[in-house]
């Protein structure tokens, strides 16, 4: 599904979870009170579905006058880390969202999520299970057939909590044995059939040190929390449909202080784009990219690195329907468009020229640098910048043609004119070429009066070149980038989804920049005129070198592939 909207649909007409938050307001249901939650698991950095889900749990907060919680989801140890939280804040914070209070922890429920297993225990609903890992996955039984009961489903509720109690004190290795609740194994929902509550797992946690050695599962952790937290709208994706009897069972079964509802939405799916943590993680570690936020990844630091502004992801977001049937899977180009839409309005217009051609306007003096004005955007107010003119300036050495052709018309050629972006139009004459025959100085004479104005003599120019001052610009490292993958679905077949990248899609030139740029500050986006959309490098950009990240080209050249 590509999914296309006009630009006067409102996202909010589009969404579902609006419509039962807005009921459940008239009907004062959780006393008018809206909490939402995002609990991202601090194993990796955040994607751009994961700021479809941060959009979505902090702007419906807002909306209701309520609030959004950040829990992180920590009940897998072995593979999370402290650098991982430390980003999610940043990346949350950035995005323009600020939760409620202190950021929360799955891992700060330990002792209460323990009692609670305990109390299953006392109530004959949960016990301790011998069976090896792939015994119990033997004994589940498939969707069309029953699983069969563990032997060690009746165990006495004390010979269940010594056991647990050996589980705590570490006397079991990993895999030895696990909590599991007794619900019911014949379920046609499989994860009633008496799933895992707690394991064995002997490794440090990052909040809690070695204070245990068993961790409660993912599932028997969610619903809980929220209902400690009062959160009242649980906002998930579709996949988590079928657990939700599971978390309703236990809401049920334990004496928790609330009752919270979980809702499910589509994910958000990108062509050309890999958004599973465990993916993203491989390119980091196989040194594919340079790191969590090379700016091809589609993490929230990587898209950040880009150039794409905050408000764009979040127009991007609020741009795609919520849907409570099936997952988006959107068209990355709608991206990219978003980006441009938002960049065109608020980056200051420069001139760059990526491969340099020297051109020398033969009839103006050696030492002529006069300063032109330019504006710094055509349609915003945002003043005016000088730019030097002087007799030997530089052309991109694509605009230069030796002989003039109809497909090149636009190109400037010996015998033809051309306009300087913002200055004066200019016509060739001749031009010199090394022992390799390539081209390395075009003669020129200016064409005099026409800055801003057509030439007098009515021979109007095809084309506008962009240029810089040859020995007023100033050299800047460009960082040409471009999608990390050139296959639509690259995860989706048989093949490793790593053969799927693009060769294209990282290049370094050094180039030629107007010289008002060296006042650039990281990240300040500009549009380089003719060549696209380019941001400040946030770590390598400072005021000895100027280093610049292609955010993305000005036309999308990916449709007609
Ligand atoms: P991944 O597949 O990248 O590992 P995850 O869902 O396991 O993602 P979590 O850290 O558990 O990662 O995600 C936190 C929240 O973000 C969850 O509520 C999840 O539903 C949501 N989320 C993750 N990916 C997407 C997506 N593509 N679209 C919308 N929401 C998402
Ligand atoms: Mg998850």
């Amino acid at each position: 599904m590509r999914i296309c909207m006009s630009q006067s649909e409102s996202p909010s007409s589009t969404n579902f979870l609006r419509a039962i938050i807005q009921q459940d307001l008239a009907e004062n249901k959780n006393d008018g009170r809206v909490l939402t939650r995002f609990p991202p698991e601090p194993n990796g950095y955040l994607h751009i579905g994961h700021a479809r889900s941060i959009w979505l749990n902090f702007s419906l907060a807002e909306e209701f006058g309520g609030q959004c919680n950040l829990r992180f989801d920590d009940t897998n140890p072995e593979k999370e880390s402290q650098e991982f939280i430390e980003a999610i804040k940043e990346d949350v914070r950035w995005l323009g969202y600020q939760w409620a209070g202190e950021p929360k922890f799955a891992s700060s429920y330990f002792d209460q999520l323990y009692e609670w297993a305990l109390h299953l225990i006392k109530d004959g609903k949960a016990y301790v299970c011998h069976l090896t890992p792939d015994q119990v996955r033997e004994y589940r039984g498939w969707a069309t057939e029953p699983g069969k009961p563990s032997p060690y489903r009746d165990r006495s509720v004390e010979e269940n909590l010594a056991e647990f109690e050996k589980m705590r004190a570490g006397d079991y290795d990993e895999g030895v044995c696990s909590l599991r609740a007794k619900i019911d194994m014949a379920s046609p929902n499989m994860n009633l059939r008496d799933p895992m509550l707690y394991r064995i797992r002997k490794v440090s946690h990052h909040q809690t040190g070695d204070k245990w050695c068993i961790y409660p599962m993912y599932d028997f952790a969610h619903g809980q929390e929220d209902a400690l937290e009062g959160v009242t709208h649980s906002i998930c994706t579709l996949e988590f449909q079928a657990n939700r009897a599971l978390y309703d069972w236990f809401i049920e079964n334990l004496p928790v202080p609330a009752r919270p509802r979980q809702y499910e939405f589509g994910r958000l799916n990108l062509n050309y784009t890999v958004t599973s943590k465990r993916k993203l993680k491989q390119l980091v570690d196989d040194n594919v990219v340079s790191g969590w936020d090379d700016p091809r990844m589609p993490t929230v630091s990587g898209m950040r690195r880009r150039g794409f502004s905050a408000r764009a992801i979040r127009n991007f977001c609020a741009s795609i329907p919520v849907s409570g049937k099936g997952n988006s899977d959107v068209d990355v180009a709608q991206l990219e468009s978003a980006i441009r839409d938002d960049l065109n309005t608020v980056a200051p217009r420069a001139m760059c020229v990526m491969n340099p051609l020297k051109v020398v306007i033969s009839d103006l003096p050696a030492d002529h640098c006069e300063l032109l004005q330019a504006p710094y955007h055509p349609d915003q107010e945002m003043g005016m910048r000088d730019i030097p003119f002087t007799r030997e300036i530089l052309i991109d050495a694509a605009d230069f043609k030796e002989e003039y052709s109809k497909k090149f018309k636009k190109k400037f050629t010996p015998g033809k004119r051309i306009r300087l972006r913002n200055a004066y139009v200019i016509e060739a004459q001749d031009y010199e070429k090394d022992a390799e025959g390539k081209v390395t100085q075009v003669n020129a004479v200016l064409v005099p009066n026409t800055l801003g104005v057509d030439p007098e003599d009515g021979d109007k120019p095809k084309g506008v070149v962009h240029w810089v001052s040859a020995d007023k610009g100033v050299k800047a490292e460009i960082r040409l980038y471009d999608r990390l993958f050139s296959h639509p679905n690259p995860d989706a077949g048989d093949e490793d989804f790593k053969s799927h990248l693009n060769p294209n899609s990282f290049e370094v030139v050094t180039a030629v920049a107007e010289p008002s740029l060296v006042a650039a500050k990281p990240e300040d986006c500009f549009q380089f005129e003719r060549e696209g959309y380019f941001v400040a490098d946030r770590y390598d950009h400072n005021e000895q070198k100027m280093v610049f990240n292609k955010t993305i080209g000005l036309r999308d050249t990916w449709s007609n592939k």
